[in-house]
């Protein structure tokens, strides 16, 4: 299988040419190209994203694909940082409620908007540690932070992301949240970032190789996240799931365990919340949500954790696999519901709507339909999803919409059911 190439997913976030470029030391070899180029007065531009001021390159505001030179600033990436907001509020409000500092490392933090966003609008994070290996991007994130009087509560540093983060892995210099933004795949940074971990911690990681976590490469993805992915009508939850899945071998590498809080696509990137356990039981109990998919592309049967089988037991085909993956929870219903009422309260709407699709999934099975797919497998137009929602719960079984995916109708009903529902109501 090709590894190397463009994203079959296109374009959009941290950067495109991503696929193979994602290990700690390409990492900071393209950073240090990027050093040369110097940045001018006239190349910055002064924005507010929630209640932050930003000083951000021009160059990034007019593309489609932010440009990496002479410093990294996604705007599209403003929900993802919203989102970031509210689950590290709540997570700091819990954690407050008891003594000590409350810390969080943004360890590839471009032009700092994140970690200047957490440092300005989660008062109670004490330090953020704001870090990236080209110093014109820190130099834009240490003025965002003076705009917003927030110098004193950061601490900056350019330097390679997992040197950083090994020099915090000892006890009681470890971090409470640990963020990983990389370009492409976080699968390098996610060792050096569970080390640097306090246990109870926060790591939350994105990842923009959705061509290896989606199924276009599904060799690649299990050189990086240690199970194939597969190219289905869900694919993009078999892709968070398989993050989740390699954050779990790589906690249980360390006798660790972890728990997903949340998760989310938006655009073409996928991103993860974790919270890390110590202890036996914790790792016993990650280790059991490890497990298999398998997918029945004849007839759409699908189904979780059996162990490796071949033949479709509703029509014989060939099953295919994704996995292992993480195939547990997705979300903290209590951790989401909060971050739903936080994002409610700051405004951030399509927060609020992302999380109550996820607040009301949570128990489904791990993976989900596509109306249009069940439609085109029967050859028939496809209805409204509220419409097949509501029939599959007349039916008995529960329904709810995806969070994952605007198309998708997650529910415990069988492939059969749902084919059933979709022909009635066409
Ligand atoms: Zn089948």
């Amino acid at each position: 299988m090709k590894a190397r190439g463009k994203e079959a997913d296109a374009p959009i976030n941290n950067n495109n040419n991503n696929d193979d470029d994602s290990n700690c030391s390409n990492n900071n070899s393209s950073r240090q190209a990027e050093d040369i180029v110097s940045i001018t007065e006239a190349e910055i531009a002064e924005i507010t994203e929630g209640s932050t001021t930003l000083y951000v390159p021009k160059s990034s505001l007019d593309t489609t694909v932010p440009p990496k030179a002479p410093a990294f600033y996604n705007p599209y990436a403003t929900l993802n940082r919203n989102l970031t907001v509210a689950a590290y509020r709540v997570f700091a409000e819990k954690r407050s409620s008891g003594s000590g500092t409350v810390t969080m490392a943004d360890v590839l933090a471009g032009t700092g908007a994140r970690g200047v966003r957490v440092a300005v609008e989660v008062p109670r994070i004490n330090e953020v540690y704001i870090n990236d290996g080209n110093p014109r991007a820190i130099e834009l994130a240490k003025r965002s932070a003076s705009a917003n009087r927030v110098t004193d509560k950061c601490r900056f540093s350019v330097q390679d992301a997992c040197r950083l983060l090994m020099e915090h892995s000892a006890y009681k210099s470890r971090f409470n949240i640990v963020d990983i933004d990389p370009f492409g795949s976080p699968a390098p940074y996610l060792d050096c970032a569970l080390r640097a971990l306090e246990r109870e911690g926060i790591l939350s990681a994105t990842a923009t190789d959705t061509a290896a976590l989606c199924g276009v490469y599904p060799d690649v993805a299990y050189r990086r996240y240690n199970g194939y992915s597969l190219r289905t009508e869900y694919c993009h939850e078999t892709g968070i799931r398989l993050l989740l899945g390699a954050a779990a071998h790589q906690a249980m590498r360390l006798e660790l365990g972890i728990s997903p809080i949340f998760a989310h696509r938006t655009r073409h990137y996928l991103r993860i919340y974790v919270s890390v356990h110590l202890g036996a039981g914790w790792v016993d109990r990650t280790y059991s949500q490890i497990g298999l998919i398998h997918h029945c592309f004849k007839c759409g049967y699908r189904s979780t954790g059996e162990p490796l089988r071949i033949d479709c037991p509703m029509c014989e085909s060939t099953l295919r696999r994704a996995g292992p993956l993480w195939i547990g929870e997705l979300y903290d219903k209590e951790f989401i519901s909060e971050m739903s009422e936080d994002c409610q309260k700051h405004m951030f709407r399509d927060g609020v709507k992302m999380l109550s699709a996820a607040v009301e999934e949570t128990g489904m099975p791990p993976t989900y339909f596509t109306a249009d797919q069940v439609a085109a497998d029967i050859g028939v137009r496809s209805p409204s999803l509220d419409a097949i929602i509501s029939h599959l719960r007349d039916k008995g079984f529960r329904a709810s919409r995806s969070a994952l995916n605007p198309k998708g109708v997650k529910t415990d009903a069988p492939a059969e059911a749902v084919r059933i529902v979709v022909q009635q109501l066409t």
